[in-house]
């Protein structure tokens, strides 16, 4: 059984063939999704959605690239929401310097205000990283993240910046990136940490792994990311599925 642990189901990519989709995750071995929102219509839908499928969690939160648009009342609604038993999780959250819609500045109140919310309900985070390693790893440390943990989702970085993340109290996903030709770094990060700290997630509609690379991606191909680690670690794909889940399961609480 494999856990998506980051995908945006709630994407209007999918609004003509969700069910499609779901039975395609199904049918390849996907026994649970996380669907995560960013913003004030994706958080609406991702919560739609846990209402609708069993296996389906949310995490709520906001995007780093929108952080300029983030209210207090957004704040008071994410609060309210994670008390959901199906949310098990804030994020994605973090910083994003690709991009320059929300200033720097802002960009980092609105990632320690969401860390502190974390801490105060008690559920780990979702970091989405752009450019931004240090400053993220610096706010972590200042605001004590380490005490609720988390993902750190898509993680792009070399094995080093992998390390020091694991020894904050995060896990590393990896998604449709390792399973390019050239992506020396995620490749060396599934060599080198321990499966026990290692997730799998699509980040769906985006970052399809090969051999769809460029075009939609979707849950069922978090298979192809777990064969990719499997053929890494030189292990067998029925142990990665197996300890990518439990290790998803123990940081969402779910059983
Ligand atoms: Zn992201
Ligand atoms: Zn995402």
């Amino acid at each position: 059984m494999l856990f998506d642990t980051h995908a945006h189901l709630n994407a209007e990519q999918f609004e003509e063939d969700l069910k499609e989709v779901i039975e395609r995750a199904k049918d390849a071995g996907v026994s649970n999704i996380v669907v995560v929102g960013f913003d004030r219509p994706t958080i609406k839908k991702a919560m739609e959605l846990v209402e609708e499928y069993d296996f389906i969690y949310a995490s709520v939160g906001w995007h780093p690239v929108d952080a300029i648009d983030m209210t207090d009342e957004d704040l008071a609604w994410i609060e309210e929401l994670a008390a959901h038993p199906k949310v098990v999780a804030l994020g994605e959250m973090g910083l994003d310097y690709y991009w320059d819609k929300s200033p720097k500045d802002i960009q980092k109140e609105v990632f320690r205000k969401q860390i502190h919310l974390a801490k105060k309900v008690k559920l780990p985070i979702i970091i989405h990283n752009r450019d931004a390693t240090q400053d993220i790893l610096d706010i972590l440390k200042e605001e004590g993240a380490s005490e609720v943990g988390g993902i750190m989702h898509c993680f792009s970085g070399s094995p080093e910046t992998a390390k020091r993340c694991v020894d904050m109290n995060f896990y590393i996903s990896l998604g449709g990136p390792v399973t390019f030709k050239n992506a020396k770094k995620p490749k060396e990060v599934a060599a080198e940490i321990p499966l026990e700290k290692l997730l799998i997630e699509t980040d769906c509609p985006y970052l399809a792994p090969h051999p769809y690379r460029g075009k939609r991606n979707e849950p069922s191909y978090v298979k192809l990311v777990a064969e990719q680690i499997a053929e890494i670690k030189n292990v067998t794909y029925e142990e990665v599925a197996e300890i990518t889940t439990r290790n998803a399961k123990k940081l969402f609480g779910i059983n």
